[in-house]
Parts: structure tokens; C-alpha cells; sequence
């Protein structure tokens, strides 16, 4: 991983100078070798969307799903966002990534549909570069055409950086995508540059409480503070709540009894394939191992 070769080669140190160097070049080499087989990797078709569903806490359903990003890399498997997106962000792939998970999942919920599950929100993250393009928009509204799936049933994540680094900009492209029926959702909520004027200033529909304060429900009276204070401020204001990283039962009694809308996380399931996602959906037992985290995934284990 780039990041641990960065520190070994911080921690090297000057006393080994020719140490620190070998690291450089590797880290170097890496980084190159990456960013051509990220440029390979939409054409070689590498990459495929896993579906995390969220469920609704007071009916126990399923209210949607979240599209999450993998990359079937030849040589080492399947890699997770965390090692390409910052990378495919710098050099500007990240558009043309962020164009086919669109489609993607724009065609994979419409299907879903058609093969009679039952209806539910699609969202998709969407990086800094997406958002600054100028034609954002039409190509959402593109890609909603084509695969037939209502507007309403496509769920737009969004972070608060990114709504920061350009408040007018950002207001304008939200009014936009509200004006086209899209649902928007604050990722990562209470992490970013939390500034609450956007929450009155911009078209918001849902926060994501970030996992880090899920995390520490049952340990950190801060934490359960303010998990309770940021589901009601989100009610008062007529938004509704998803929990990030659910995974003990503690966690989710808490999160019920503050009123919490629906919870996301491995206590229901890990992201699973798509196959594994649609038998889910119409309430079969998972067939296999399908979920990333194996015996984690799949219903039945609440
Ligand atoms: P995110 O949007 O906040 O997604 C939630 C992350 O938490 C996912 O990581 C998910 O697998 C993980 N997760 C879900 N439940 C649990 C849990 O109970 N415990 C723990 N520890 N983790 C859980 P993942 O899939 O590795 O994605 C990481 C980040 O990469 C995402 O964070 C999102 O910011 C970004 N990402 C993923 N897919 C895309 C994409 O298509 N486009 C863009 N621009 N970014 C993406
Ligand atoms: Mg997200
Ligand atoms: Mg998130
Ligand atoms: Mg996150």
C-alpha cells in the first residue's frame, strides 16, 4: 500500500538515506503503475459496482441501496476505493469512472425494477471532480433516460467539502438536480467542514451520520450526543437520517431509540455482488458466501 511505503520511507529516516531512496523509487514505480492500469481499466471493463443495502428501521425494509466502487484488478484482485479514487481524482479519471458508475447504476436499479423486485433509492457517491464538471447534469439526466429509471429513485451522496470549496457554484448545481427530481444526500456528515448554513442554504434531503461517530455508540457519551443531536436537528428540519457502519446491536438500539430513519453497515450486510443484492431484494436466503464480509452479509442475521 502507497500509504505504508510512505511511512516506511518517512521513518527510514536520513540515517538511511539510500534506504529512504529504494522506498522513493518503489513508491514512485507504484504510483505509475497504477495510473496505467487505471487508464486500462474502464476499457479491460475491470471495474464493478457492490450494493450495500440500507434498511429502513421502522418497517425492517429495504429503503435503498448504496453503489460502491470495486476494481477487479488482474493481478491483485479486487481492490477497494480507498487505494484508486484519490488517485484516479488527481489525474482526472475519476470523470469517466464516475460517468460508468452512473450508468451503471442507473441501469442496475431500473433492471431490478422490471424483474419485479420492489422499487427502491439507488445512490451513488460523487466525487469533487464530477461535481465541477459543467455537464453534470444533462449527463445524469442522460443516464436517467436511458436506463428508464425515475429521477426520484436516484440518490446523489455528495460530501460537505465539496458543497464548500464553491457555496454559489455548489448552490447552483444542487438547485439543478433537485429541479430534475434527484434525491441529495450529505455523505460522511459531521466530518467534513461542517458548516450548518448550507444545510439552509442548499436542496438537502438526507444526512449519513459518518461511521466514526456510530462507532463509538456504547463507549463515548460525545459520540451518543451527538449522533441523538444531529437525527433531530436533521427532523426539525424535515431531512431524514441514515447511520453509516452499523455493526452491533447496541448501536442499532440506540440509533432506534433516538428515532434514526434507516442504518447501513455489516450487522444487516456487507456490500454485496449483484446477484447477491437481488436475492436479498426479494427475500431469498443468500446462496454463498456472496457479501465481502462472508458470513456477515446476507439478511437473517439481525
Ligand atoms: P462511503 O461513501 O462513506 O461508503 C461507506 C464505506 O463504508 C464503504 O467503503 C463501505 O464498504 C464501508 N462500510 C459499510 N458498512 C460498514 C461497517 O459496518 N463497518 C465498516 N467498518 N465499514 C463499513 P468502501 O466501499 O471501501 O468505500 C470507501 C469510500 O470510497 C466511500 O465511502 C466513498 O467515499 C468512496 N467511493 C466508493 N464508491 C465510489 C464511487 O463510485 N465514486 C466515488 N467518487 N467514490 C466512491
Ligand atoms: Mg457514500
Ligand atoms: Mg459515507
Ligand atoms: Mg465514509
Amino acid at each position: 500500500h502507497a500509504d505504508v511505503a510512505m511511512y516506511r520511507a518517512k521513518q527510514a529516516g536520513r540515517n538511511n538515506f539510500r534506504f529512504y531512496k529504494a522506498e522513493m523509487n518503489e513508491l514512485a514505480m507504484y504510483r505509475l503503475r497504477m495510473e496505467s492500469d487505471l487508464r486500462n481499466a474502464i476499457e479491460s471493463q475491470e471495474f464493478v459496482l457492490y450494493y450495500q443495502p440500507q434498511m429502513d428501521l421502522k418497517s425492517g425494509r429495504i429503503s435503498g441501496v448504496e453503489a460502491l466502487l470495486r476494481w477487479q484488478h488482474p493481478r491483485p484482485g479486487l481492490v477497494h476505493p480507498a487505494e484508486f479514487i484519490g488517485v484516479a481524482e488527481e489525474i482526472g479519471l475519476i470523470v469517466p469512472i464516475g460517468a460508468w458508475v452512473l450508468e451503471q447504476a442507473c441501469t442496475q436499479a431500473a433492471a431490478w425494477q422490471r424483474a419485479g423486485c420492489p422499487p427502491l433509492q439507488m445512490a451513488i457517491n460523487l466525487s469533487a471532480r464530477q461535481f465541477a464538471q459543467k455537464d453534470l447534469v444533462s449527463s445524469i439526466d442522460a443516464a436517467l433516460r436511458r436506463s428508464g429509471l425515475a429521477a426520484s429513485q436516484l440518490e446523489i451522496e455528495i460530501t460537505e467539502s465539496l458543497m464548500m470549496t464553491d457555496v454559489e457554484q455548489a448552490a447552483a448545481t444542487l438547485n439543478e438536480l433537485k429541479r430534475l427530481g434527484v434525491r441529495l444526500s450529505v455523505d460522511d456528515f459531521g466530518t467534513g467542514y461542517s458548516s450548518l448554513y448550507y444545510l439552509k442554504r442548499f436542496p438537502i434531503d438526507k444526512l449519513k451520520i459518518d461511521r466514526s461517530f456510530v462507532r463509538d455508540i456504547g463507549s463515548d457519551p460525545d459520540s451518543e450526543a451527538i449522533v441523538g443531536a444531529i437525527i433531530s436537528l436533521a427532523h426539525s428540519l424535515g431531512l431524514s437520517v441514515v447511520a453509516e457502519g452499523v455493526e452491533r446491536h447496541e448501536q442499532l438500539a440506540y440509533l432506534a431509540r433516538c428515532g434514526c430513519d434507516s442504518m447501513q453497515g455489516y450487522l444487516f450486510s456487507a456490500p454485496l455482488e449483484s446477484e447477491a443484492m437481488e436475492r436479498m431484494l426479494r427475500g431469498l436466503p443468500p446462496s454463498k458466501a456472496a457479501g465481502e464480509r462472508g458470513k456477515m452479509a446476507g439478511a437473517g442475521q439481525m
